[in-house]
């Protein structure tokens, strides 16, 4: 099952040369999706397009997010060695991988459990030790392991979650896709020293719903 080929490498350069293409410029972010094996997060009938720019289905009605949102959200972040990142919606573990490539330490959550207790199995084959995968509702937080310097929703936001804002560090930055059911802009929210909040907008995406409450 943990096979990684040549060909895979060679599907992957051609990915990384396309989102290049489309705009991504942070050497950190094309370098993680160079190495990552995007190919073994997720289900074996979609193997074959794991290298297309596209998100495809995954477990739970849920979707591995297409690479170039991965990489958008990521350039976004802009994630650092030691800086700690909370990201919600685990979904397959990629994106929760190309952080953990930044050096930074990853706390993840996903309302979904049999996703959070798949997606733990992978991380582990795949010697993801070092992120720590959560059960639980995003729209909480982690209040135990508060405040992060950095927060990543990988779901479609209603809003702006207050509880989140709340285990942002000051100076540290939110990004967020906030909008309706079918559409949201992608949002980065920075808590200024002074306490105040910068709101920016960017482009528009879609994501599966950020949704309250955990599922068994
Ligand atoms: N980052 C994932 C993207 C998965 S799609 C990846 O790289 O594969 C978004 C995920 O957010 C889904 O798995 C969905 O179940 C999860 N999600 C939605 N609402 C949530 C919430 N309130 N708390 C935690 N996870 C949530």
């Amino acid at each position: 099952m943990l096979q990684d080929s040549f060909r895979h490498q060679g599907l992957r350069r051609q990915l990384v040369a396309q989102l290049r293409e489309k705009g991504i410029q942070n050497e950190m972010v094309l370098e993680a999706i160079g190495k990552i094996p995007r190919h073994l997060f997720m289900d074996n009938a979609f193997l074959e397009f794991a290298y297309q720019d596209k998100a495809f289905p995954i477990a739970c009605g849920q979707t591995i997010s297409q690479p170039f949102t991965v990489a958008y959200q990521t350039q976004l972040l802009d994630p650092a060695k030691g800086e700690k990142v909370l990201e919600i919606g685990t979904g397959s573990g990629y994106q929760s991988a190309v952080l953990a490539e930044s050096g930074a330490k990853v706390f993840s959550i996903e309302r979904h459990k049999p996703l959070h207790e798949e997606t733990r199995k992978r991380l582990d084959l795949l010697n993801y030790f070092s992120i720590k995968t959560h059960y639980g509702d995003g729209f909480k937080g982690l209040p135990a392991f508060a405040p992060f310097d950095k927060i990543l929703v990988t779901c479609g936001a209603p809003e702006i979650p207050q509880l989140l804002l709340g285990q942002l560090k000051v100076g540290g930055i939110m990004v967020i896709p906030v909008g309706s059911l079918t559409e949201q802009v992608m949002t980065t929210v920075i808590k200024k020293p002074g306490g105040e909040i910068e709101i920016i907008h960017f482009d528009t995406f879609r994501f599966v719903p950020m949704l309250g409450d955990k599922v068994r």
